[in-house]
C-alpha cells in the first residue's frame, strides 16, 4: 500500500485567537488546510469537526494546542486544557472531543512542543541532537525535543516563565504577568513590549533602546536553555521575532553572556524557524503520526 492510499493523517494548531486545521498524507505532504477563529469551545470545536468530516476516515489527529494542558495519560484529565485565563475553555476536554466526534485515536501535546518536533525532523534542527522552540508573542512559550521526544515532566515546561536579570535601563517597569509580574513573559512578550512603550518592537525605530533591552531578556533564556539542557539548536518564533534585526541582537547578546564558557560552543545555533509559520501545524500532524 503506499502513502496515497492510506487514511489521512489530520492535524490541530490550537491557538488562543485561531485553529489552523490540516489533512496530509504525512506531516509534510498536506493536501487541504482551513483555519478558524477561536470562540467559546462549543462553536469552535464543532466547525472544526465540521471540516475534518468532508475528509472521509482519518487514519489518527494530532492537537498542538496552547495551555496549560493535561498530558498525563494516567490522569481523567488527559487531554483537557486546565487552568487557562481564557475562561470559557478551562477544563475543555478537547482531546476527548475530537476522539469522539471523529472516532479517530488523538495525539496530544503542547502548541510549542509540535513546533519544537516539527523543526527538529524537518526544519532548522534536521540532523541535530536537540532542539528548543520559543515562541515569542501574545505570550513566551517554549518546548525541548532531545534524542527526538518532547521533554515532559511532571506537566509541560513553562520556559517564558523564568526570572531574567533586569536591564539597567528597564528597572521601572513592574512586569505583566498576573502571576509572577517580572518573569520573562512579564518582560519580553508583545503585550508587555506594548504595555512599556505603546508600539510593538518592530515599529519602533532600529535606535531605540526596546530592541536592547528585549534581546537582553530573550538573550537570557537562550542561555540558560544552554546551560541547563545543552540544547544544540534553538528556534526563536513567534510574532516579535519578525522583527528585523532581532535575531542578531539575540544572538550577539547571548554570545556576550555566555563570554566564550560553553563547550561545544561552536554547535549551539540560534535561529528563526525553517518551517515559518507551518511549525505549528507540521507539528500537530507529527503528533497524529506519533500516535
Ligand atoms: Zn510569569
Amino acid at each position: 500500500m503506499n502513502t496515497q492510499d492510506k487514511p489521512l493523517l489530520a492535524g490541530i494548531e490550537a491557538g488562543g485567537t485561531k485553529f489552523v486545521l490540516a489533512v496530509g498524507h504525512s506531516p509534510t505532504e498536506v493536501i487541504a488546510r482551513h483555519t478558524i477563529p477561536t470562540r467559546s469551545p462549543e462553536t469552535t470545536l464543532v466547525e472544526a469537526g465540521d471540516w475534518f468530516s468532508q475528509h472521509g476516515k482519518l487514519g489518527g489527529l494530532g492537537i498542538a494546542s496552547f495551555g496549560p494542558i493535561e498530558l498525563d495519560r494516567s490522569n481523567p484529565r488527559w487531554g483537557c486544557i486546565t487552568d487557562t485565563p481564557k475562561a470559557s475553555w478551562e477544563g475543555c476536554d478537547i482531546a476527548g472531543y475530537f476522539a469522539d466526534r471523529l472516532n479517530v485515536p488523538v495525539g496530544f501535546d503542547t502548541d510549542v512542543n509540535g513546533a519544537a518536533m516539527a523543526e527538529y525532523y524537518f526544519g532548522a534542527g534536521k540532523g541535530a541532537s536537540s532542539l528548543a522552540y520559543v515562541t515569542v508573542g501574545t505570550g513566551i512559550g517554549g518546548g525541548l525535543v532531545i534524542d527526538g521526544r518532547p521533554v515532559h515532566g511532571a506537566a509541560h515546561p513553562e520556559m517564558g516563565h523564568i526570572f531574567p536579570r533586569r536591564h539597567p535601563s528597564d528597572r521601572e517597569f513592574a512586569g505583566i504577568c498576573p502571576r509572577h509580574g517580572d518573569c520573562l513573559e512579564g518582560l519580553a512578550s508583545g503585550p508587555a513590549i506594548k504595555a512599556r512603550w505603546s508600539a510593538s518592537l518592530s515599529d519602533l525605530p532600529a535606535e531605540h533602546e526596546a530592541h536592547e533591552i528585549i534581546a537582553r531578556y530573550l538573550a537570557q533564556l537562550c542561555h540558560s536553555l544552554v546551560a541547563m539542557s545543552a540544547a544544540e539548536v534553538i528556534v526563536l518564533g513567534g510574532g516579535v521575532l519578525k522583527t528585523g534585526g532581532l535575531l542578531d541582537l539575540v544572538k550577539k547578546q547571548a554570545s556576550e553572556l555566555n563570554a566564550g564558557y560553553f563547550p561545544g560552543q561552536s554547535k549551539h545555533q540560534i535561529v528563526l524557524p525553517g518551517l515559518g509559520d507551518d511549525a505549528g501545524i507540521t507539528g500537530a500532524l507529527l503528533l497524529a503520526a506519533a500516535d
